[in-house]
């Protein structure tokens, strides 16, 4: 603790993410894609002259906004890009959040908003997930006084996703304030609300290509809404970095849009290898939460997620253990390719044995 630190840096908590192994493990603790991003990224990044380098990038990032504009059939005004969606959640919560109502969230969501609630002052008003492990979405409808509505869907780290239909439900009962629907994971399996940008100009859908496009280490993400909300995180980006994001992130980015046969590929094997790695632990006695997304959350009915996290971890697979009352029993698992999800289901049956 410092004197020199803000109150709000005093209080803060901040993510902790999945740990970064040095030895040659099997990494299923971050949610990243096991499969390379599109061979085009690899001959762009060949074929990259330094000499982009020297100057600034484009202050617009027209051309990846255009691709990621033509990718979601939306209008180029209607985009926004950053690096990473950690940060373009964070300009959401400065443009829209911060106006002394609380903000309405799951209780068992993303655990980065409450890190940027602490940061920025927003007070956060927690509903409880439904005994299916779901969002309430109804809870969340339910409210006066708020300052806007974020959720994850897929949620994480359950990954259940609500249908379309069911977010369209709550955009016609939420309509005074901005409903944040972060997409990171959609591509597993989910419906995407990018659909209802245009009839709903309080909805805000971010996502990444950090997961389905297997670009995390390049920092990319997005917002997709109306021009008007894309205007209110404009301005304090401007505030911030006039620059979005960086030219070699556009030019990979907009490979791994331009790819969509590779990008089918990955998630497709993405869903089946989680559908079997499901399928497989049920049958070892796990209890596994249906998921939508690149990761399944599990608990064993006899052993607590603790010491399976330490088995796995004395045998090279790294998992996530949430230290909170709620998950205290479950890992939640990456999905990631057949040989690592044998690896882990047989280390899990030794464990358990
Ligand atoms: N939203 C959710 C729900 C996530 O799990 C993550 C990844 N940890 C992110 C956003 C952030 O992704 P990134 O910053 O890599 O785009």
């Amino acid at each position: 603790m410092s004197q020199y630190w803000s109150p709000a840096v005093r209080e803060l908590t901040p993510y902790v993410p999945g740990e970064q192994p040095r030895e040659r493990v099997i990494k299923l603790n971050t949610n990243e894609n096991p499969y390379p991003p599109a061979p085009g990224v690899s001959t762009a990044l060949r074929d990259y002259s330094t000499d982009h380098l020297r100057l600034y990038p484009d202050p617009t990032s027209r051309a990846l906004r255009e691709t990621l504009a033509a990718t979601y059939g939306v209008n180029v005004e209607e985009t926004f890009v950053g690096n990473g969606s950690d940060e373009v959640l964070a300009f959401a919560f400065q443009a829209f959040f911060c106006h002394g109502a609380p903000l309405d969230v799951p209780s068992i969501t993303y655990s980065f908003y409450p890190v940027y609630a602490n940061l920025y002052g927003v007070t956060l008003r927690k509903h409880p997930l439904n005994a299916k492990w779901e969002v309430d979405m109804d809870a969340l409808a339910s409210v006066t006084e708020s300052s806007g509505v974020i959720f994850a869907n897929p949620n994480a780290p359950t990954g259940h996703a609500h249908s379309l239909e069911a977010i369209e439900t709550l955009l016609k009962r939420v309509t005074d304030r901005v409903v944040l629907i972060d997409e990171a994971y959609v591509d597993f399996g989910a419906e995407s609300a990018v659909e209802l940008v245009g009839r709903y100009p309080n909805l805000l859908v971010t996502g990444t290509f950090s997961k389905s496009r297997s670009l995390a280490g390049l920092r990319l993400g997005y917002a997709i809404g109306s021009q008007e909300l894309i205007e209110g995180l404009q301005r304090v980006k401007d505030s911030f970095n006039s620059y979005p994001v960086d030219s070699l992130a556009s030019l990979v980015g907009i490979e791994a849009l331009k790819d969509k046969q590779h990008f089918d590929a990955c998630r497709n094997n993405v869903i089946t290898t989680r559908e079997r790695t499901r399928q497989r632990l049920e049958q070892s006695g796990f209890e596994v939460l249906p998921s939508k997304a690149n990761f399944i959350l599990a608990q064993h009915p006899k052993f607590a997620g603790a010491q399976l996290f330490a088995g796995l971890r004395e045998r090279g697979i790294l998992v996530r253990h949430f230290n909170t009352d709620m998950l205290n029993n479950f890992l939640r698992i990456t999905i990631g390719t057949d040989d690592e999800m044998d690896s882990l289901v047989e280390a899990l049956e030794a464990i358990c044995r």
